[in-house]
């Protein structure tokens, strides 16, 4: 369907915002107009926080969290258990577990999970750079946090072998959530809880 726009520079701004995923024409038309009513200080913060975020954002040369500085506060908080390292996906993963304030250990953000389908490799992720932190020699156990899908567990057993050479520990965070459930959308107690009640990798993953 094409829709006639009064104005370039409002279909201009709707293209953008149809960018985004989950957001159709006419969702980004309501919110260009939205925004058209508001303040111009309003307008600006909210374009200049987009353009200060893209440009100044930092990821940890550690963890692969997104952070302000080279080495995020979780990775330099001394009041952590730096033996324990809990993998997961994405950014979203460390916040949800970081709200259940179950777990006090570091983590290790990948990226992404291995998607044949999509394309995505183990190259393309941070696993090298978490085999690197493994090899150095003062992790005890790798935490297994990645979502319950196939994709999931061809990771999680990517990762294992990777690991395997390591005298350290490896788990996996109990399955209390329902296989294809992203933990992600888990509640707080019950990722919790799945951090707490743990298993061994080895243990958990039948073939
Ligand atoms: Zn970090």
């Amino acid at each position: 369907m094409n829709q006639k726009y009064p104005s370039i520079l409002l279909e201009n701004a709707v293209n953008e915002f149809a960018r985004l995923p989950g957001i159709g024409r006419k969702t980004a038309l309501r919110l260009i107009l939205h925004l058209l009513r508001q303040d111009d200080a309003m307008v600006d913060g909210f374009a200049q926080s987009l353009v200060a975020l893209k440009h100044e954002v930092k990821y940890c040369k550690v963890c692969h969290n997104i952070s302000d500085a080279d080495v995020c506060p979780i990775c330099l908080n001394k009041s952590r258990d730096a033996s324990t390292i809990c993998v997961v996906e994405n950014i979203k993963e460390v916040m949800a577990i970081e709200n259940t304030m179950q777990y006090k250990g570091l983590y290790h953000v990948l990226g992404g999970i291995i998607s044949p389908i999509d394309g995505i490799g183990p190259a393309d992720l941070e696993i090298e750079s978490l085999v690197e932190r493994v090899a150095k020699g003062d992790i005890g156990e790798v935490i297994l946090a990645l979502s319950t899908t196939m994709e999931g567990d061809t990771t999680n057993f990517y990762i294992y072998k990777k690991l395997a050479a390591y005298d350290i520990k490896v788990s996996m965070i109990a399955r209390g959530i329902s296989i294809g459930d992203e933990i992600e959308y888990a509640d707080e107690v019950t990722l919790g809880r799945s951090i707490l009640n743990r298993t061994l990798f080895n243990e958990s993953y039948r073939m």
